[in-house]
């Protein structure tokens, strides 16, 4: 089949070889006839990942940095034994018998009154609450060092899953994979990466009067610029481009190239020689390669009607028009989207600007025409300039920042109309979903859950108060918090501001955790076991930062008793459990998904919630819903389920 059938509706009769449709039915055509989804996937080393785009998710194994670990060079000690260091009156700490370099795991605990060596990097021994830098501290002619001013606890120390938390989700797929992204793989190290294949697409430029760039130019030829396009504009879009440079307009010449490059890529782009005229036997080979063959030849638009739409045997062979321009609008408007497609990219967002037309624009009835524009500033927002030459020219897509699209049934736009211009170089991708606030791992549920149906989600993690703080600035869509406000035992309601609301999340189990096996803690209820703790002067404890709920819980249990550990006060749940699973501490408070990751057991107490505040106001807007409903989705609360919380009953706050 050469050409498209009778029955299609045309547009332009008076045109002999080319039978043409609308833009919109053309791209209907086309998506019918191709094969849906993308290629198939393969593992790739992860240096060698480089540009790929991932076909999988990719979530931590373990927590980054894996051990609470020295942030300097100095000495671990006890924050507290130091309270009351002056310049007047230093405190001397002796110095334990082993000095902690990175890659040694430490063996000595860190007593009252002693401090150990230890190198940036370096495990943070059992004991030891801070790390103060080797330059605050003087060597004690007697042996051990000298400290004259205090230190914070927790100065000094990077704690366990501070970077990266075990089970965090690191990259959804889709993803495209760049030198940042590989030093975060790495880390948390992952070695191999599930990609997309790349489509492999052959560029074959089409015309006797073509010359490769960089050779000398013939009488009456001119320099082949449609291929160098092509080829790096498949590069742009996630494909891998076989430079084929061009092919004489001689039919078997023609044939057998077209033939051995639709055999051995996934796809064929050709250009030129699709346009009526005596040489233009393109379209026919075309037609020839394989089923279903063309399914489009003619397009209603300007620049850009000769194209050629076919798909032979699975595989997608295309004839941009010869000319330049055209080529490259058609390009970006059938092509680019395909070659995405089979790659695994997302469509691409063009970024979008207002402007107004100062001069009135002429415009072809019956075909959307593409006009090149450069926005320049004028004294009410942009102004776009029209900047075309003609579909000839190069020029005009090199210096226009983008195009305006007049409608197929409008003769012109008038001056003075506002306009929307796609700008050509796209613009970094704004999240459609900002969620500022405390993390937890049951998020990745919805998150996830969003992603798949094509919703960015910027998600920032910095704690419960900076969440409420970002949404009263409106710097994000959701706070993620859980906050108990100890006087009414109720959890996040009472920290909204004027104009929140509270959408339920879920409920994390909350208990003691500890070395399975240990005999001060097996078998006893909370209470129990923590008096068991206190009455062990050898077992030290791992608390929780000023401000977390965990913190008040854990307060609660304590009824004042300050044990051993007490000011070591890591900022994560994570943390707690690497703590206790390394033996820096015996127990601590933590939720369950933390102790079941690091094997711990878990001694159940009470339940904290886990909730989003938002704007009443932006209840309505789009993302907003999506999130609002995926919280509703049974699928999304079964994953939460997964995750080892226990998703809250579903009201409409407000
Ligand atoms: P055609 O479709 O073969 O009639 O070509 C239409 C116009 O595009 C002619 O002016 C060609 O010289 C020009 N053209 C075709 N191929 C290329 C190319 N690869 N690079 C630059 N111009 C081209
Ligand atoms: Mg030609």
């Amino acid at each position: 089949m050469s050409r498209v059938e009778p029955s299609s509706p045309t547009i332009h009769t008076q045109d002999q070889f080319l039978s043409v449709v609308t833009r919109e039915k053309a791209i209907a055509r086309w998506d019918a006839a191709l094969p849906p989804g993308p290629l198939g996937e393969e593992t790739v080393p992860l240096a060698a990942a480089a540009g790929r785009v991932l076909s999988r998710d990719v979530a931590a194994l373990l927590d980054v940095p894996p051990f609470d670990r020295a942030l300097v060079d100095g000495f671990a000690l006890r924050a507290a034994d130091i309270s009351g260091a002056t310049a007047a009156a230093p405190v001397r700490l002796a110095l334990n018998g082993e000095r902690i370099q990175c890659g040694t795991a430490p063996t000595l605990t860190v007593a009252p009154d002693t401090a150990t060596e230890i190198a940036t990097g370096g495990p943070v021994p059992r004991g030891a609450d801070a790390v103060v830098m080797i330059e605050h501290t003087d060597p004690d002619p007697s042996g051990g060092i000298l400290l004259r001013r205090p230190v914070g606890p927790g100065q000094g120390i990077g704690f366990a899953g501070g970077d990266i938390a075990l089970g965090e989700t690191l990259l959804r797929q889709g993803a495209v994979i760049g030198s940042r992204k590989i030093s975060m793989l790495a880390a948390a190290g992952i070695g191999t990466v599930s990609v997309r294949k790349r489509p492999k697409v052959a560029v074959l430029s089409t015309g006797d009067e073509l010359v490769q760039p960089g050779e000398a130019l013939r009488p009456a030829a001119i320099y082949d610029s449609n291929g160098p396009m092509v080829t790096a504009a498949v590069a742009e879009n996630g494909g891998e481009a076989v430079a084929l440079g061009a092919v004489r307009d001689d039919e078997a010449e023609l044939a057998s190239a077209l033939e051995k490059a639709h055999a051995e890529c996934d796809m064929v782009i050709l250009s030129a020689g699709t346009s009526k005229g005596a040489g233009d036997i393109t379209y026919r080979l075309v037609a020839r390669l394989g089923a279903p063959g063309v399914v489009v030849h003619g397009v209603a638009l300007k620049p850009g009607k000769p194209l050629c739409l076919a798909v032979a045997d699975g595989k997608p062979v295309v004839v941009l028009p010869g000319f330049p321009t055209s080529a490259m609008f058609t390009f970006h408007d059938f092509v680019a989207p395909v070659i995405r497609r089979m790659a695994g990219l997302p469509e691409r967002r063009e970024g979008q600007v207002e402007a107004v037309v100062q001069v009135r624009v002429p415009s072809e009835l019956g075909r959307a025409e593409f006009v090149m524009v450069s926005l320049l500033p004028g004294p009410e927002g942009l102004v776009a300039h029209p900047v075309g030459k003609g579909s000839g020219s190069v020029t005009a897509f090199a210096q226009a920042d983008g195009y305006v699209r007049i409608d197929a049934l409008a003769d012109s736009l008038p001056a003075g109309a506002p306009v929307r211009v796609t700008l050509l170089e796209g613009a970094a991708r704004a999240p459609d979903l900002a969620i500022i606030g405390s993390h937890c791992l049951g998020l990745e549920a919805v998150i996830g859950a969003l992603a798949r149906q094509g919703l960015a989600v910027r998600c920032v993690p910095v704690g419960s108060m900076g969440g409420l703080a970002a949404l009263k600035r409106g710097e994000c869509d959701f706070a993620p918090l859980h906050l108990l406000d100890p006087a009414r035992g109720v959890y996040n309601e009472p920290f909204l501001s004027e104009g929140m609301v509270l959408a339920p999340g879920w409920r994390r189990m909350q208990g003691v955790v500890y070395r399975p096996g240990d005999a001060r803690f097996a078998g006893k209820d909370a209470g129990a076991a923590v008096t068991a703790a206190l009455a062990d002067p050898g077992c030290l404890m791992v608390n929780r930062n000023q401000g977390a709920g965990t913190r008040i819980v854990i307060d609660g249990l304590l009824r004042g008793a300050r044990p051993d550990g007490y000011w070591n006060q890591p900022r994560s749940h994570n943390a707690v459990a690497a703590a206790v699973a390394q033996g820096r501490a015996d127990w601590g408070v933590a939720v369950e998904p933390a102790a079941r990751a690091y094997g711990l057991a878990f001694i159940p107490l009470t339940e904290e919630h886990y909730d989003f505040a938002f704007a009443e106001a932006a209840r309505d807007r789009a993302a907003v819903a999506a999130f609002l409903a995926a919280l509703a989705n049974p699928d999304v609360r079964s994953a939460i389920v997964a995750l080892g919380f226990t998703p809250s009953p579903t009201v409409t706050g407000g």
